[in-house]
């Protein structure tokens, strides 16, 4: 059998992913645990770039963010249904790489295939679970669904500092050279909202501005639906703790 991933992280289209938690990604692989990256479509109604271009992008970026599988569905760009079909492909997976946690797009998005990309994951996560739900592979439930953050903000249930591995997730975005902005390169293609230099700007802004908030270099927010169990709320909520000595120091 396939060896399991840890941590499946689920987009639309290739590069979603990326753009949303490439950071946290390559930094789980950092630290040991298996990831991956499932492509619900292979992004063949993009304005820029050819199936083929786009499969290899995906390959590039893959190995920059030191993910052990990446994939990509046949579910068509541009009408990512919620369907019985559309499921069944998503449990397929889900059941094949039994990850105990994936990553998913919003609820609420800018794109109508992330909203049914989030509402799929979401149903396939359960679903997957139910063992009189016969697939070719035994049923299987992750512990946990957490959603990235796009284009909607929203209040994040926590923030994954990327710092060590923010050069990663860029260098992931660029490895994208039909989609973004290549900065000190010429662009000749048709500009669309992604390609600009703007949109490049706006992923290292968003970056620094999570990361502020819990007092680091860049950060990725994400959002779970279910409250969070603590073992050690001390440990947890103040990981920069004051040695004895700091402490005797400010008495
Ligand atoms: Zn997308």
């Amino acid at each position: 059998m396939e060896q399991r991933l840890d941590v499946l992280a689920i987009g639309a289209h290739p590069d979603d992913v990326e753009l949303m938690c490439g950071g946290t990604l390559a930094r789980l692989s950092a630290q040991g645990y298996r990831t991956g990256i499932l492509s619900l479509t292979q992004g063949e109604m993009g304005s820029r770039g050819s199936r083929e271009q786009r499969k290899f992008e995906a390959q590039q970026a893959a190995r920059i963010l030191d993910v052990a599988w990446h994939g990509m569905l046949d579910i068509p760009d541009s009408n990512v249904a919620v369907n019985e079909e559309n499921k069944l492909k998503v449990i397929a997976e889900i059941r094949r790489h039994r990850p105990d946690l994936v990553f998913a797009p919003p609820q609420r998005s800018r794109h109508p295939d992330h909203v049914n990309c989030s509402q799929l994951v979401r149903e396939a996560v359960f679903f997957a679970g139910l063992r009189r739900l016969e697939t070719d592979a035994p049923h299987f439930r992750p512990q946990r669904l957490a959603y990235y953050m796009e284009m909607v903000d929203f209040v994040p249930n926590f923030i994954v500092d990327i710092s060590s591995t923010f050069e990663k997730k860029m260098a992931s975005i660029q490895a994208y050279t039909s989609q973004f902005y290549q900065p000190g390169k010429e662009d000749r293609e048709e500009p669309t909202f992604i390609s600009s230099p703007e949109f490049y700007q706006s992923i290292i802004s968003k970056a620094e501005y999570w990361g502020q908030k819990v007092g680091v270099r860049y950060g990725e927010p994400f959002e779970v639906a279910e409250p969070i169990g603590v073992d050690d709320p001390v440990n947890l909520l103040c990981h920069k703790r004051q040695t004895k000595e700091e402490r005797q120091a400010l008495d």
